[in-house]
């Protein structure tokens, strides 16, 4: 009892200090906006926070190269990279991301990991190629990343094959895990990542339509989902081949037992829908919901599990 009751004021001490504990991962939204730009927000990017002070990052949407200094991360901390997809919309800043990084002292390699090819996209690999590949990529001048030559560091590629009808454990680190598996995302190779720590699931979606019953089992029971509900209930045939609605957001929420669910990927259109698509929402699921803003930041603390997710630093949006 005395133990306890230490352990509870020294975790208040610290916390009053502004001096966070270890046993804490975070969750970051970078970018919180969709493909088009009239919502004053990012698009896509998301970073979890490591009890050892590492980072992920899935998706670098337009805007998440500002978002990434504000947040002030640092490529140098990086342990990973999901790339959902190669709409624009979550992966045009990489580029920008890896000049960054040019200027850091990282020397160690950084795991990158995206989607196999299909129809008009490239797999990850020829996607890096047509980027930075020696003498032909967009920025040749960066080429060392993919060839090891005259960069800090290079990058280690994982392409993820998105014909998989399991979902594929992919690589494991010393502090956290990831298992990917393949999204319906209407004619787009698109993929989700589950990042374990301990006993904890963070599954962040890539751009799906929901219509492929095994995700239910993918985010099962997952402490957080993070998915886009970028269309209205009431969408259209070809937007709905892309995205899933509001009700068939909740529906998977509920049947998988999702304790925390945050929505995210808006545009205006979807903003103004936005109160009503929450109501809609509750009435079918009801863990905790949260709705994602640029900057805006939670934290877990794997000490105290019972809290939840606990709203953390209120970042205004610049
Ligand atoms: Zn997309």
């Amino acid at each position: 009892m005395k133990a306890l009751f230490l352990t509870l004021m020294m975790t208040l001490i610290l916390s009053l200090s502004g001096i966070s504990t270890a046993a804490e991962i975070s969750l970051q939204v970078l970018g919180s906006g969709g493909p088009v730009a009239d919502d004053a927000r990012a698009s896509s990017g998301y970073v979890i926070g490591l009890p050892d002070g590492g980072y992920i990052l899935i998706d670098a949407g337009g805007g998440v190269f500002q978002r990434f200094g504000e947040a002030g991360l640092n490529m140098d901390d990086l342990e990973f990279i999901g790339i959902s997809h190669f709409h624009t919309d979550h992966s045009s800043d990489l580029p920008a991301l890896m000049k960054s990084a040019y200027f850091g002292d990282r020397k160690r390699t950084l795991t990158i990991a995206g989607p196999s090819a299909a129809g008009k996209f490239p797999g990850l690999n020829d996607w890096l190629s047509a980027l930075f590949a020696p003498g032909k990529g967009a920025y040749a001048y960066l080429s060392g990343y993919i060839d090891g030559d005259a960069a800090p560091f290079a990058l280690l590629p994982i392409e993820v094959p998105i014909t998989a009808t399991q979902a594929v454990e992919k690589v494991s680190f010393e502090a956290f895990s990831i298992t990917t598996t393949p999204v319906p995302h209407g004619p787009v190779p698109s993929l989700a990542f589950k990042i374990s720590v301990g006993n904890l699931n963070i599954v962040i979606s890539g751009d799906q339509n929901l219509s492929d019953s095994a995700f239910v089992e993918f985010v099962r029971n997952a402490d957080l989902w993070i998915m886009p509900m970028p269309i209205p209930e009431g969408a259209g045939r070809i937007a709905r081949n892309l995205h899933a609605t509001p009700s068939e957001i909740a529906k998977v929420a509920a049947q998988a037992g999702v304790k925390t669910l945050l929505v995210s990927h808006f545009m205006a259109r979807s903003l103004a829908d936005l109160d009503k698509n929450i109501a809609l929402i509750k009435t079918q699921y009801t863990g905790a919901l949260l709705v994602a803003e640029d900057l805006k930041k939670w934290r877990f603390d794997l000490q105290l599990p019972q809290q939840g997710w606990v709203f953390a630093v209120p970042t205004p949006v610049k």
